[in-house]
């Protein structure tokens, strides 16, 4: 059974204060209503990780993960927060790829591979986001797209160290503009990513990776995505930000 996951991306919102408050806020909801096993991640901007920690109570139900992290180790990298630094304050996700990221900073699928190498060597667990954009879509090139990014930026990996990944697809168009991918779309997609990845790894590896689906999410449209087959949670970015919805989602 693979595991359920619904991932908040704050992206580069929320002052401190704002985030401990939410962060508070999502600990009590999740500890009070969550009875299933789907697992709760908290994707906060650096400023904020270690300080969730100690708001977290021992409650596992929760994760804190980071949005991104660097592909060396250390070093002359001035901004830069590594794998180990991450490691280090006991954070156990990070994204990695994330659509904004390769747009606005220039990650091609070769540096996300090696940010994907760094990360597993010192045992962070990589939610590694692929989707197309909007004129992929209409070109119809989306398949091709996802399985180049998919298989450049992971499958040098062993099986092994695959299977500590989380995949998020996130079609590039319905990332904060309000349109979500329908259901079929999004079941279509996943479906195929999965066959990819049981044609490299194998079938076992293939059910037991979480596929997470990213891009206008929220408490309405949650239910029918994720009851699609091959849809195992969520990457959730403006919904995040609020408590109520967020919790939704994951419910
Ligand atoms: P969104 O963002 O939910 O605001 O569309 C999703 C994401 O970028 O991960």
């Amino acid at each position: 059974m693979r595991k359920k996951i619904v991932a908040g991306n704050w992206k580069m919102n929320k002052d401190f204060n704002e985030g401990v408050s939410l962060f508070s806020e999502v600990i009590n909801m999740v500890n009070d209503e969550i009875i299933g096993n789907q697992q709760v991640v908290v994707c906060a901007p650096f400023i904020h990780l270690n300080s969730l920690f100690g708001l977290k109570k021992g409650y596992d139900k929760v994760s804190v993960g980071a949005q991104n992290s660097h592909q060396e180790e250390s070093g002359a990298y001035t901004g830069e927060i590594s794998a180990v630094m991450l490691k280090s304050i006991n954070v156990e996700y990070v994204i990695l790829g994330h659509s904004e990221r390769r747009q606005y900073f220039g990650e091609d699928n070769a540096l996300l591979a090696k940010k994907t190498d760094i990360a597993l060597k010192h045992g962070l667990k990589p939610i590694f986001c692929i989707g197309e954009t909007l004129s992929e879509r209409e070109s119809g090139e989306y398949f091709n797209i996802v399985k180049s990014q998919l298989a450049e930026g992971t499958f040098h990996l062993s099986p092994d160290e695959f299977s500590k990944l989380v995949i998020a697809y996130e079609p590039v168009w319905a990332i904060g503009t309000g349109v979500t991918a329908s259901s079929a779309q999004a079941q279509e997609i996943h479906a195929f990513i999965r066959k990819e990845i049981a044609a490299k790894y194998g079938q076992s590896v293939a059910d037991e990776t979480t596929i997470l689906y990213g891009g206008s999410c929220n408490p309405k449209n949650a239910d029918e995505l994720f009851s699609q087959a091959d849809i195992d949670g969520g990457l959730i970015g403006g919904a995040s930000l609020k408590s109520r919805d967020f919790v939704d989602i994951a419910k």
